[in-house]
């Protein structure tokens, strides 16, 4: 049988950070993705913050455009409210690209990637973990990281973390359209190749978060709505994605175009630190711990962090407790931990769509250069929201 100082499950973001810490610090590491190469289950693109990337795994880090423009658009009962922003520090990029640069950067710290290969089963000696089971034979190892995303088959049989909750999840939808370089420049007015663009949307009843992002040649628009949601309203996340792209416009700019991609994924709204995050030698991280973000889709960050943090884990053999205490003191990950009062707040009930009707009122009437009704307004229509929003952010911790 073969033997290991550290095995990871799983070849994505999360895997790779904790197998370039452990790599880095002499360990013979091995990882094994069941898919045919890094990131080949993750097809298509994402927006990521590019300096947060380069701080764990170097400079090259492979984008398509950077994200000159981040617009929100906020649609209330009538029409969108529309704010943009120019960050200098997002850029977008192709998963199976940049899965596949992280994971070699893990290898030539001298960890062994193997594809192909499926984690089937762990092997127990009271609270140890001492091998395991692939579709492709046992090895051992002194500890073990799930790094197996949001389907973390392997956590769940080890009965650390239960399984997915999807009362309280969101079903996304995601579609990516090849899109030629020039086409894409004129569709949105960008300069030139390097020039790129990510659209957030906000839509209430039920709660719509949508995404564009522009790639060098290709483009992919998407959804995310609370699973109660679409079950109380019986909506199929198909027709969500439909008519958001009518009623956001996007569906004239892109028809013609032929569809690259079509993909459907849970975001699960729970997780960290409501959930154990290791047992014995067993260490999870990234999607598999619902360290994602299902407002701002922000993952991959968190999942680099707590990637990380499992190869320092393993490395010093930490206890469940000192594994939790140190992901809390890591603000990519409580950030997470912090947000989800904010999240069940937004997905309860019509939040959302009060919160956002409030913000864009307020903005409306400064746009059209009359703030006299103000006080009338705010106190007719939100006077019972203003009072629950200034005490749930007060007791935001
Ligand atoms: C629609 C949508 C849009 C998103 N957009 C963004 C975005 O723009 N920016 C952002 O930061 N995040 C985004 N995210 C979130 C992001 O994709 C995830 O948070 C991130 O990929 C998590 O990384 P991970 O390494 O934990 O898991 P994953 O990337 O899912 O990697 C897990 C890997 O483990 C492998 N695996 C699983 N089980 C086994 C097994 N038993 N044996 C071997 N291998 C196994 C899988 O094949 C996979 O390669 C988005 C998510 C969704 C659903």
């Amino acid at each position: 049988m073969l033997n290991y100082d550290i095995v990871v499950v799983g070849a994505g973001p999360a895997g790779s950070a904790a197998a370039l810490k452990a790599a880095s610090a002499g360990k013979k590491v091995l990882v094994i993705e069941r898919g045919p190469e890094p990131g080949s289950k993750n097809v298509s693109g994402a927006m990521i913050r590019k300096d947060f990337v380069s701080s764990v795994f170097g400079d090259s880090v492979p984008f398509e455009r950077k994200v000159d423009t981040l617009k929100l658009s906020l649609y209330d009962k009538e029409s969108p409210v529309n704010i943009d922003f120019h960050p200098n520090q997002l850029v977008t990029t192709g998963r199976l690209k940049l899965d596949k640069w992280m994971s070699s950067v893990a290898e030539n710290a001298g960890a062994m990637v193997i594809s192909k290969t499926t984690g089937l089963n762990l092997t127990w000696d009271g609270d140890k973990a001492k091998t395991l089971i692939t579709d492709r034979g046992e090895v051992s190892a002194k500890s073990f990281i799930l790094a197996e995303g949001v389907n973390a088959l392997l956590s769940m049989k080890s009965g650390i973390r239960g399984d997915l909750n999807t009362e309280n999840s969101v079903q996304t939808v995601k579609e990516v359209y090849s899109v030629k370089k020039e086409d894409i420049n004129s569709i949105f007015g960008f300069p030139d190749e390097s020039t790129g663009m990510s659209w957030r949307f906000v839509m209430t009843d039920p709660l719509v978060a949508g995404f564009l992002y522009t790639y060098k040649d290709s483009v992919s628009v998407g959804i995310g709505s609370p699973i109660n949601q679409l079950v109380e309203r019986k909506i199929r996340p198909e027709k969500l994605l439909d008519d958001f792209l009518d009623k956001t416009g996007l569906s004239a700019k892109l028809k013609g175009y032929s569809l690259r991609e079509y993909s459907a994924k849970v975001i699960p709204e729970g997780g960290f630190p409501n959930m154990n995050v290791s047992k014995g030698n067993v260490y999870i991280c990234g999607d598999a711990l619902g360290l994602v973000d299902p407002l701002t889709f922000d993952g991959i960050s968190p999942a680099i962090a707590s990637g990380t943090l499992a190869g320092t884990a393993a490395l010093e053999g930490f206890t469940p407790d000192i594994y939790k205490y140190e992901m809390m003191k890591n603000t990519e990950i409580s950030k997470i931990a912090k947000e989800r009062k904010l999240e069940s707040e937004f997905m309860s009930g019509n939040k959302a769509g009060e919160y956002i009707n409030m913000i864009s009122t307020l903005l409306k009437n400064w746009a059209s250069g009359d703030l006299s009704g103000i006080r009338g307004t705010m106190i007719e229509n939100y006077k019972n929201i203003i009072p629950d929003m200034l005490s749930f952010v007060i007791n935001m911790r």
